[in-house]
């Protein structure tokens, strides 16, 4: 799985088509949708008009609540693979957890049957608290691959992110820069060690999501932001930068609460 990928929220399968062309023309493989963004024809469009073959992408998508249970996910992958026009999907995640509707462990279930049909090469999970990932682990036994969590300089996640290294789950991180807000690229701190590295704010934020081991998903619709977000494999941060960073976490405050929220 490559170390970091393209987002592709809120783009519209006119402008993914074109965002994902351009995105895997300058060297992205692993590229981030979903069922619910309503562009995953626009992605498979554009993982066409790369002329990139298929084996050397990566291309992950999510399937929604009303998908939870061991048959509605074999129809979902066929809708989302249908769409993308891909034979088999790189990885399938369950893009929240919807506790309260009680059937994340038969969408799991579903994840497992298409893993061993062949249909696709990696099963995960996305906004699944500990607590949710420990009852599915109970009920299947199965280890995911990934979890992908909303995970920035402000919403840094320590505990949780211990807890899935622990269970050998990679984390995958959305919303890298904090999302459309500015906020965290513009911080002092983030700017101070970009001017001193030579980077730009943004660099340095997903500089430190490699640092600390998470693959991030940058969306940019933009070329030049897009050469730049992936242009951060050529430099590192100390442990006192890398630091400095991670303590401007808020303690929890700001991150979405997937037993309220999801679809
Ligand atoms: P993000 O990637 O943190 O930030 C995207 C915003 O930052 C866009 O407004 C983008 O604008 C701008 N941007 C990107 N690179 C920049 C740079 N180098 N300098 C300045 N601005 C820059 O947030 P996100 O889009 O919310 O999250 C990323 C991806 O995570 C989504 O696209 C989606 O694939 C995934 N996601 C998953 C979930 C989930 O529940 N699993 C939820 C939300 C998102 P431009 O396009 O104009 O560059």
């Amino acid at each position: 799985m490559p170390r970091l990928g393209l987002g592709t929220w809120p783009l519209d399968d006119r402008e993914a088509e074109v965002a994902v062309a351009q995105a895997v023309g300058i060297g992205y493989r692993l590229i981030d949708t979903a069922f619910n963004y309503g562009n995953e024809v626009g992605v498979g469009r554009g993982l066409a008009a790369s002329g990139v073959k298929r084996e050397e992408l990566f291309v992950t998508t999510k399937l929604n609540k009303e998908d939870h249970g061991v048959d509605e996910v074999q129809r979902a992958f066929e809708r989302s693979a249908t769409k993308l026009d891909v034979d088999y999907i790189d990885l399938l995640l369950i893009h929240w957890p919807n506790p309260a509707q009680d059937r994340y462990v038969d969408a799991y279930r579903g994840l497992v049957r298409l893993l061993e049909d062949g249909r696709v090469n990696a099963i995960g999970l996305s906004n699944f608290k500990p607590a949710h990932v420990d009852r599915m682990l109970e009920a299947t036994g199965v280890v995911p691959d990934v979890d992908q969590i909303e995970l920035d300089p402000t919403r840094t996640r320590a505990a949780e992110r211990e807890y899935l290294q622990a269970k050998g789950i990679l984390c995958e991180a959305w919303s890298p820069l904090g999302g459309k807000d500015a906020g965290i690229r513009e911080h002092p701190v983030v700017t101070r060690i970009a001017e001193r590295r030579g980077r730009t704010a943004g660099q340095i934020v997903l500089r430190w999501h490699l640092e600390i081991g998470d693959v991030p998903v940058p969306k940019s619709a933009d070329a030049g932001r897009q050469r730049e977000n992936l242009s951060v494999f050529d430099f590192v941060l100390t442990p006192d930068e890398v630091a400095e960073i991670s303590a401007l976490d808020r303690g929890g405050e700001g991150i979405t609460d997937s037993d309220a929220f999801g679809h």
